[in-house]
């Protein structure tokens, strides 16, 4: 089934490693955003089912809940969102009380993901956060009293002068709050981030690469050994709480986003908005379109596409199943690339099936290689 992804584009400060599409709030801008959003649902909806809606960012949760409503109430008019649907809002914990969570959640809200990234204070600082640990915490025992069952932290692994054991004390900490979902993401810094000066002035450096397989390996242990299933490379869960919208990137599955830079792919033709939050704004008013380009992928792009996500699933991809999709011999096509890590059993070959072990993880990258 179809997934919705929302973008907002507002965060209440900018964090020095993050390069997503983000800017600071601006409240007035901020109002014409949602109605340009709403109004983008309007048109593009067919009556489609939807399984999904997914409130993505920037910080959503720095909108109000009744504009939360207005956008998944727009969302309901035009597409056939099922009774049950994941309607998830990535929310910073700094966002967070109990009456606002739970506006939320009467605005249909099911699912909140929180931006935690370290449950130490000092690292925090580091990134540039807003909230500290307790607020963290707070944050999440609030989603409890809203009612929520279905939360969902994100922690980065990784941070500058971070060690293995500062890492473990985080999945610790994290299984403490128990979460019924943990998304685990490797600090990752482009180019010019502020925090790369940072570093450099301060003299933070990052730990040892070998170190950095031990923080992914030991600290998924410690996940096993709470009850969080690992489902993906960088997410666990308890049974049954892997993030539905998520598994469409990963399955070859359909998404259509909303918002500035907002990406969608359908019946392989894939395509963008405008980044910039006031051209969007402008387009809408206008009642032009927002998209900035729009190209259908070719027959060799969706396999290798197929290929490359789904194998970072822990369940691997069906490789007969891609095949028929798409009419191909994906093992004649990659067998050569893929068979010397079979050999070195980075990847596990069963039947039709093939997936990374979880050491095969740790160089997810160098096997990506042979479908791009
Ligand atoms: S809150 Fe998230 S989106 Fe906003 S600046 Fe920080 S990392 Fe980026």
């Amino acid at each position: 089934m179809l997934g919705l992804y929302l973008h907002i584009p507002f965060c209440s400060s900018i964090c020095n490693y993050c390069n997503f599409n983000r800017g600071l709030f601006d409240g007035p801008l901020k109002a014409r955003y949602v109605t340009a959003l709403q109004d983008e649902i309007l048109r593009a909806g067919r009556g489609e089912p939807v399984d999904t809606i997914y409130f993505g960012g920037g910080t959503p949760s720095l909108l109000e809940p009744g504009e939360i409503s207005v956008l998944i109430g727009a969302c309901r008019s035009v597409f056939d969102v099922t009774p049950d649907a994941e309607v998830t809002l990535e929310t910073n914990p700094e966002t967070a009380s109990v009456p606002r969570l739970a506006g939320f959640r009467e605005a249909g809200v099911n699912r909140l993901s929180f931006g935690v990234q370290s449950f130490q204070d000092s690292e925090l600082a580091k990134l540039g956060r807003v909230h500290s640990s307790a607020r963290a915490r707070a944050a999440v025992a609030e989603a409890r009293s809203a009612g929520f069952d279905n939360v969902s932290l994100d922690l980065m692994m990784w941070l500058p002068g971070q060690s293995v054991d500062d890492w473990l004390a985080n999945v610790r900490a994290l299984v403490d709050v128990r979460p019924e979902h943990v998304s685990f993401y490797l600090l990752e810094l482009y180019p010019n981030a502020p925090l790369r000066e940072e570093m450099a002035r301060a003299g933070w450096s990052l730990a040892p690469d070998e170190d950095a397989a031990a923080m992914y390996l030991e600290g998924l242990s410690i996940l096993d050994a709470a009850g969080y299933g690992q489902y993906e490379i960088s997410n666990a869960c308890v049974p049954n709480r892997a993030s539905r919208h998520n598994m469409k990137y990963w399955t070859d599955g359909e998404w259509h986003g909303f918002g500035c830079g907002a990406h969608s792919t359908r019946h392989g033709v894939r395509w963008h908005n405008v980044s910039s939050t006031s051209e969007y704004v402008d387009r809408l008013t206008a009642r032009a379109s927002p998209m900035a380009e729009r190209r259908r992928m070719t027959a060799a792009e969706c396999v290798e596409e197929a290929m490359f996500t789904g194998l970072r699933l822990t369940r691997g991809v069906d490789v007969e199943a891609i095949g028929r999709r798409y009419a191909v011999d994906v093992w004649q096509r990659f067998g050569a690339g893929l068979t010397p890590f079979v050999e070195q059993g980075v990847l596990r070959r069963e039947g039709p099936r093939i997936w990374l072990s979880r050491e095969g993880m740790l160089v997810a990258n160098e096997v990506m290689q042979v479908f791009v």
